[in-house]
């Protein structure tokens, strides 16, 4: 009897919590496969393999988030998420090659070859357990297809392809909102802003993908909330950075994230250093980022050390040239300058120390290019991180940055090993006595050409 009363008043609450996120817990509306343009080409073969086995072995099953966007708006997507009524431990039954993996959530991850296909089991988010900030802690309780739906962030991410019947179902508005281009919040906005203040970043990062709007509710408490970004672990802020920026749509994100006055969120040194000098670090910034996004265009890698070290190259300059004043000697200066800067922008963004370890070849190297002589030339073009170094330099010169070989190294690399040998002749004539003398005064110095 009192078990069966307790049970009665937790589903109580559970109703009652489910209301509160939605004023209007309507029915979906599901656009069948003749009205919407969704074709299973544009979904990848391994998705679709693991949609087909879910399915047929009873579970429900669902493309769902960014693919289901990113089709519908004739895009092609390049990462594929599945929400299913099948338990982790039951998805794992289903493919050999699936590993479960988080505590937070736990995620089945299905490979075939180098693709991963994340499934994740349908989870409510009434449950979830909150911090003092709002932030939610906990909330891997499995749920139903909409409760899945509701614990979402944006509308145009709650979208669900039914492999079923291939059509989509949609809780929020989904739909209409992709037509209109505009992020709009399930539920209400401070609330889930609060849960997961990363979700500020993620409403700036498909205004700039997407080229959207922000639903008229969203602005005000993204700018109340955003100092909650100070509470985001450094290392979720470094996975929200490669979306951010490693997505062909760096310099847009960018520029959003200055208007919107959040970049000191991220990158505190950067920040500071525009306000003090904007001209050079934010030339230089959105010279690599324009760089970034055409490479990403062409199908190029990209690697974020080089966004990294274009973000801090001016800090770097400006502690140099603080460390140079107190006595040190120039590289000395320079390579404790890059430490210190490291330092302090890795206890707001968790970047690997692989990664860290190349910001600091870009940055050492920008140094011995410009130094160069002919005994170390062909050392230097062997150096592991040349080809990103020199990119550094020719970007640095694109803005007018004072640099003396930027011409010399671009044509030595093109050339053969015997053309080399000509050309490195040159290099007395460029980079006389005097010249050197100059490069090591404006270390740290912030150069431009006249
Ligand atoms: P992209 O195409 O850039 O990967 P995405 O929408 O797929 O965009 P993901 O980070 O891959 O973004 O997340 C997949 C889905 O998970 C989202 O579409 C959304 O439904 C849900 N999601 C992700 N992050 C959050 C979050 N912080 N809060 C609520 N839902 C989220
Ligand atoms: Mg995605």
């Amino acid at each position: 009897m009192i078990r069966k009363l307790i049970k009665n008043l937790s589903q109580a609450i559970r109703k009652q919590a489910k209301q509160a996120i939605s004023q209007d817990p309507a029915l979906p509306v599901i656009t069948p496969r003749s009205e919407h343009g969704i074709s299973r080409s544009e979904i990848s073969e391994y998705a679709l393999k693991v949609l087909y086995r879910l399915h047929k072995n009873g579970y429900a099953a669902y493309l769902v988030g960014g693919a289901v966007r990113e089709i519908l708006l004739g895009k092609h997507p390049k990462d594929f998420d599945i929400s299913t009524d099948a338990k982790p431990e039951q998805v794992k039954r289903l493919f050999r090659n699936c590993r479960i993996i988080g505590r937070r959530f736990r995620l089945a991850h299905v490979f075939f070859g180098d693709e991963v296909t994340e499934v994740a089991t349908f989870r409510a988010a009434s449950e979830a357990v909150h911090s003092e900030s709002g932030m939610v802690m906990a909330d891997n309780v499995f749920g139903t297809l909409e409760e899945d739906a509701f614990r979402r962030d944006f509308t145009i991410n709650a979208l669900y392809y039914n492999i079923a019947d291939f059509s989509v179902v949609d809780f929020m508005g989904g739909m209409q909102d992709i037509k209109d281009g505009i992020v709009r919040m399930i539920g209400e906005p401070e609330i889930r802003f609060r849960e997961d203040p990363v979700r500020i970043l993620r409403a700036v990062r498909f205004c700039a993908k997407l080229n959207f709007k922000l639903a008229d509710n969203l602005l005000a408490p993204m700018q109340e909330l955003k100092c909650l970004l100070h509470n985001v672990s450094s290392a979720r802020l470094y996975q929200e950075l490669a979306k951010l920026f490693f997505t062909g749509h760096a310099l847009d994100t960018y520029l959003l994230l200055k208007k919107q006055e959040m970049l000191g969120f991220l990158f505190p040194l950067t920040e500071s250093n525009l306000v003090q000098n904007s001209y050079p670090t934010d030339k230089l910034i959105v010279q690599i980022l324009k760089d970034t996004d055409e490479r990403l265009a062409q199908n190029k890698t990209a690697t974020p050390a080089f966004l990294f070290a274009a973000l801090l190259w001016h800090a770097v300059c400006e502690r140099a040239k603080i460390f140079s004043q107190k006595g040190k000697r120039p590289h000395e200066a320079l390579f404790d300058a890059q430490d210190a800067i490291l330092t302090e922008q890795t206890k707001v963004i968790g970047i690997p120390k692989m990664t860290q370890q190349t910001i600091k070849d870009i940055w050492s190297l920008q140094w011995r290019l410009e130094k160069a002589y002919q005994r170390n030339a062909f050392k230097l073009l062997s150096h592991l991180r040349f080809r990103a170094g020199l990119d550094f330099l020719i970007a640095r010169n694109k803005i007018g940055e004072y640099t003396l070989l930027a011409d010399f190294w671009q044509k030595f690399a093109l050339l053969s090993d015997h053309e080399r040998l000509e050309h490195v002749k040159k290099l007395p004539k460029l980079l006389n006595k005097k010249q050197d003398a100059i490069y090591l005064k404006n270390l740290g110095l912030l150069n431009q050409k006249k």
